[in-house]
This record gives structure tokens, sequence and C-alpha cells, in this order.
């Protein structure tokens, strides 16, 4: 029965189950890389957001550079070298810095004119002032110097622009100068010296370039070396902060000149002229390296960036441009719309230092904060150092970086996690919740299983229990059956003759008799119980008749038997409402329980009490006692002990189960207290006052 009983479990519930748990593993499994696939997915795109910021980071920065960069230099008012060189020093990111209009030209840095500007063309002059200017080199030439200075004052009053009234003023110095008169020649000299305005007008020879030298040797003549040193200095200094207005050869010819000039003064200038020497020959050198960078910068740079004038820039846009130098190295550009340069749009770029490009994007980077156990790093380059194999092990996804028109190509963000964290740990968090569903039915149907098996048991041990019980039965009624018919055939054949023996052997049928009635009343009263069909007739009865009748019934049984009881009932006891014969039944099958497990000398003590509005009967004995393990469960159906001493005394395990059942329909409790070989008491307690009846009541 029981394999039975297992193979159909096991087909019905236990297989389907594994079926069911091996596809929720597999469905789990799948699961899992499913949610592999989408945390990478979502790692990689939040990995391409912070390259995008770190791009957007990188470009805004760098306009922050080139903004303070144009506000730093006022450079769209004069462009000072030195002033970018300062700005350079500061901010490294930036490197040479170029100014272009939006034509391409370059405004900075400035190289040397192209060519010789051409000649003054005097026929440009008003006709007025030709024939002035004429006249009065006639004048000149025939030394009538006065003469002439009338003819070129009165031309230089009909010009009105600098180039031309320079034309005259240098012409009127020059006349004073050879006429003697130096101090007025000093005044005229200084005169185009101030109406050039540094941008070094002149016929062939620059104006300002005359006016100085002539001017230092009337110093010199009339012994005043410190000025001609001073005002050759600062022609000196004119002309390498305007060298980009003269060609070349021609700088290099009146520098060499100027140079030698200062030379021969300095000597006689003071103490401080040398030092104010070396200054300016650190401002030339400065300076003139501009021009070999200016080289540079429009054979490589500008043919880049003019593409990328065409359309009209934008500004505040950054645009980045990488060019290439040489085989190995490249050179990345950025540039933007700056403003207006004289009325045009220029642009101002400057070449990017590659290692402190790569700083800004580490700091911009540093800034990223993935928390979760993830860390975002920067990688330079595609190297395979000892670092990138470490990040390796843990790494989780990576992602080009594409910044800055491809210039940091190669360059990598890499999302790694940190403390050993992997992408399985990520998953797994996911899908956790599934195993523990998963987990929880597998938990639900082993549960079901145990109580099914336990139910199982139970039900088997019922059956075996019950067919004890009808042999036991069986037993109990065939021992009294058959003591009453040898006992009566005995007397019947006439083998006892004497009126006492006679009289033994009827007390003795009797006894036998009452056992035998009250097996059958029990069997009765239970099989009424099982069936639910028992009724109870309660009525107003006192303890004391009951407790005796149920003594002279129990005394009849165990005639034969030594034992002894004691009877306690206290005096005072309230008539209760009861069923009489369902308490006797009590009673008799606690003192027949008494007798019976106790073997040897029995004392049994019976008490009944009233304790407030309960009675309460104790039947105890002097016996064999209940193991602890047995206790729990004697009020059970068909439950006997297991134990050889019980096993010897003949029973049917439906007596207790009887009280309890009886007691309880009374609404009272039975209880057991008991020591193993000492002996067991067990106690009713019934409620005096009925109020209503349980189950087995009959209203
Ligand atoms: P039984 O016919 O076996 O006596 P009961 O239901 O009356 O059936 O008792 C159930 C079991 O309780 C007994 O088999 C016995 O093991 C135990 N038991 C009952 N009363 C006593 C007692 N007074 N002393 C020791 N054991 C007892």
């Amino acid at each position: 029965m029981r394999r039975r009983v297992i193979i159909v479990f096991l087909c019905a519930i236990m297989l389907p189950s594994l079926v069911l748990a091996y596809l929720g593993l597999h469905y789990i499994s799948q699961e899992e890389q499913r949610q592999e696939q989408l945390i990478m997915q979502g790692l990689k795109s939040t990995l391409a957001g912070f390259a995008r910021e770190a791009e957007d980071l990188v470009n805004r920065a760098l306009i922050r550079e080139f903004d303070s960069l144009i506000a730093s230099t006022s450079i769209l008012d004069s462009i000072s070298p030195s002033e970018i060189y300062q700005f350079l020093n500061d901010n490294p990111v930036l490197g040479e810095v170029f100014v272009l209009d939006k034509e391409g030209l370059l405004l900075f840095p400035r190289t040397f004119r192209a060519q010789k500007e051409p000649g003054q063309n005097l026929l440009l002059l008003p006709s007025a002032a030709r024939e002035s200017l004429i006249s009065g080199e006639e004048a000149e030439v025939r030394g009538k110097l006065n003469e002439a200075i009338i003819d070129y004052s009165s031309g230089l009053d009909d010009c009105q622009y600098p180039r031309e009234r320079l034309a005259f003023l240098i012409r009127i110095a020059r006349c004073r100068n050879k006429n003697g008169e130096l101090k007025e020649a000093i005044q005229t000299y200084r005169k185009v010296l101030v109406e050039d305005k540094d941008r070094f007008y002149g016929e062939g020879v620059p104006y300002q370039f005359i006016a100085t030298l002539q001017l230092a040797r009337i110093f010199d003549t009339t012994k005043r070396p410190g000025e001609a040193f001073n005002v050759v200095v600062r022609l000196y200094e004119k002309m390498i902060y305007g060298f980009y207005r003269f060609e070349k050869q021609q700088f290099t010819y009146y520098l060499n000149s100027v140079h030698e000039d200062l030379e021969r003064y300095k000597q006689q200038a003071g103490p401080t002229a040398p030092q104010l020497l070396d200054s300016f020959l650190r401002l030339e050198e400065l300076y003139l390296k501009e021009p070999s960078r200016c080289d540079f910068l429009k054979e490589n740079v500008i043919p880049s960036v003019e593409i990328a004038l065409r359309p009209k820039l934008a500004p505040d846009i950054l645009h980045y441009t990488l060019i290439n130098d040489s085989a190995d190295s490249s050179i990345l550009v950025a540039f933007m719309a700056s403003g207006s340069q004289a009325g045009r749009n220029s642009v101002i770029g400057a070449r990017l230092s590659y290692s402190h490009l790569i700083a800004l994007v580490k700091r911009s980077i540093g800034e990223y904060d993935v928390g979760d156990n993830l860390a975002v790093v920067f990688h330079p380059d595609n190297n395979t150092s000892k670092q990138a194999e470490e990040i390796n092990s843990t790494l989780i996804a990576q992602e080009q970086l594409h910044l800055l028109a491809g210039a940091l190509e190669g360059c990598r963000l890499v999302m790694t996690g940190t403390e050993g964290v992997s992408i399985k740990e990520f998953t797994s968090r996911g899908v956790l919740l599934y195993y523990a569903l998963i987990l929880t039915i597998i938990l639900v149907i082993a549960i079901g299983v145990i109580f099914i098996f336990h139910d199982i048991s139970r039900e088997q041990e019922l059956t075996r229990m019950k067919s004890e019980f009808i042999s036991n039965v069986t037993h109990e009624i065939k021992t009294p059956i058959a003591t009453i018919c040898s006992l009566a055939e005995n007397v019947n054949e006439g083998w006892v003759t004497s009126t006492e023996k006679k009289q033994d052997y009827f007390r003795l049928i009797a006894s036998e008799g009452e056992k035998l009635g009250h097996l059958v009343e029990k069997t009765l009263d239970f099989s009424r119980i099982e069936s639910g069909t028992r009724r109870i007739n309660v009525e107003m009865c006192s303890i004391t008749e009951v407790v005796e009748k149920t003594l002279e019934r129990f005394r009849i049984m165990t005639k034969e038997s030594q034992i002894d009881i004691t009877v306690d009932i206290e005096t005072g006891i309230p008539s209760v409402c009861m069923d009489k014969a369902a308490i006797e039944q009590v009673l008799l099958n606690l003192l027949d329980n008494a007798a019976k497990y106790s073997p040897g000398e029995t004392l049994i003590t019976l008490v009944a009490r009233r304790d407030k509005d309960y009675l309460k009967i104790s039947v105890s004995d002097r016996g064999m006692g209940i193991s602890k393990k047995d206790r729990g469960r004697i009020f059970d159906k068909f439950y006997r002990s297991e134990s050889d001493s019980v096993r010897k005394v003949s029973g049917s395990g439906i007596g207790l189960t009887l009280v309890k059942e009886i007691v309880e329909s009374h609404n009272g409790t039975v209880t057991v207290e008991s020591e193993e070989n000492k002996g067991s008491t067990f106690a009713l307690q019934i409620p005096l006052y009925q109020k209503s009846y349980g189950k087995d009541s009959s209203d």
C-alpha cells in the first residue's frame, strides 16, 4: 500500500514538480543571460553618455581658455606678442596662438612685409602742393634754402594726409639743418616723428629713420650724447614693435645701422644706457621669433583652417582640425570666431598641447561618480601595460573616445568593477528574485510532501492500531465468556457441591459478566462516538451516589484481585448536572486502568472535591506510571503503550479516548500526571452548573 502511494505520489506530484523546477532553473539561466545583455547595454550607453559629457566638458574648458585669452590680451585692438606669451605661460593647454581675418589673412603673429612699398608717388599730391614741392626743390638745389623753406611750407599747408605732410616736413627740417638753424631743425624732425605715428612712411627710406638719425647727429655734434642715444633707442623700440611694416632685407639693413649708432652713443650716454640697450635686445629676440613661426603657420595650419572658414563661422563654437606635421606626429589646432578686427570678423586659433589636453580630460572624467561598485577610468591609449591588464580583470565595458576631431583616437573610457565586482554580480542581483521564487516553490512542495507522508504514516498506524484493537477486543471478550462457560459447566455437571463454593462460582460468573458488560458498553459507546450518534442524558445527581455505584460495579469486576481503594469525597458537594451512566463509565475506566497497570499490590485513591464552580475528581494509583512519550498520546484512539509491561495487560486502547470525549461533552477537562514506576493521577474537572452541553448533548 505504502509503495503504491509513494509511486502515485512521485508520478502525480514529484515528477511534474521536478520538471517544473528544472524548466524554472533553465528559464532563470536564460533570463540571467538576457539580464546580462540588458545591463551591458545600459552600462555601455551610460559610458557613451560619459564620453559625450567628457567631450563636452573638455570643449567647454577650451572655450573658456579661448575666452580668457581674448579677454586678457585685448587682442582685437592691438595684438601684443608679450601679452600672449604671458598668457600661454599661465595656460599651457594652448600652444602657439594665431589670429586670422575672415579671408584667412594672418593678423597675428606678424611677418615682414612681402615687398618694398612703392615710393611715394608725388604726382598724387594736390596740384598746388606739387608745384610748391618742385619749386622748393629747385631753390634748394640752387642753395636758396630760405626760399626753399617758404615753398615747402606753403606746400605743407596745402596737404592734409600724414604721408603728404611728412614729405614737406622732412624737407623743411633738412633745409633748416643745412641752414644751421639747428633748434628749428630739431623741432621739425621731432614733428616728423610725431606725425608719422609709427607708420614708417617714406620715399624709399622711412622718414622716421631719416629724422632719428639726423636728430642723433645734431645731438652728437652739439655734445648731447645722452639725447642722441635716447632718440635712437626709441627708434629701435619702434622698429621692433613695427617690424612687420618692413621688408625683411630693408629691416635688417636699418636695424644694423641702428645697432651701430647705439653702440657708438652708449659709451657717452650715461651708466643706465647699456642696461637699457640689453632689455631692447631681448625684446628684439622675442619679436623676431615671430616671422619663423609665422612661416610654419602659413604653410601648415592656415590652409586647413581656411577650409573650415569657407562657411561663415558661428561665434562661441570651437572647431578642431588635425594637421599632419610629419609621419609620426600631428598637430591639433582649435579655432573660433573671435569678434571683429578692424571691422572684419576674425578667427582666433591655437595649437593644443597633447599632454595638457590629456590632463584636462582626466580632470573632467575624475568628476564622474558612478557609485554602485563601479568606476570609470580614462585610458590615454590602447597600451597593454600592467595597469591595463589589471583593469581587464574587472573590465565591464569600454568606449573609444572620439574627442576633438579624433585627436585622442585610441583613448578609452573604461568602466570597471571596484572591489572585484564583476558583471555577473550585477546580473545575479536581477535574477535573485526568480531563484528565491523557485526555492520557495520547492520548499512548499517539500513541506507538502512531508505533510502527506506524515498523514499517510498516521493513517497506516491507525489502520494497524484498528486491527490490533479488533484482536484485543476479541481476546477480551473471549476470556470472560470462556470463564463463564467453564464455571457454569462445572456447576451444571455437579462438580461443585458445597453451597459456599457454588456462591463463589456465581460471584465469579457475575464478575466476569460485569467485565464483559463493561467491555461491551465501552465498545458500543466508542462506536457511537465514532459515528456521532452518542447522546448524553443529563440529570441532577449526587457525585457520592455515582462514585458508590461505580465502586460497586468495580468491586464486582475485581472480586478476585487484591485492591485497596481509598475514597475521599468532600462533604457538601452540590448535585451536579450530568450523565450519570457516562460519568460512571469514566470513573470505571480510570479505576480499571489504575488496577490493570498496577502490578503487585494495588493502592487506588479516589478523591472528589469542589473547587469554586467545578467538581474535581482524581483517580491515583501507585502503579507502573506512564512514560513522557506516551503521556502525549494515551488519549488518542486505539493508542496503547509499546512497553512490554503494558502489552502483557489486555486492553483495547479506547478507554481514555472515551473518558476524554465524555468529560469534554460535559464542558470539562481531563489531565494526567505520572511518573514512571511511581504511579499516575488522572484528574477530571467538570463545571457544577452546566450552561449548555458539548457536541453530544441531548438537550
Ligand atoms: P487500554 O485498554 O489499553 O487500557 P486505555 O485507553 O484505557 O486503553 O489506556 C491507554 C493506555 O494508557 C494504556 O494502554 C496504558 O498504556 C496507559 N494507561 C492508562 N491508564 C494508566 C495507568 N493508570 N497507569 C499506567 N498506564 C496507564
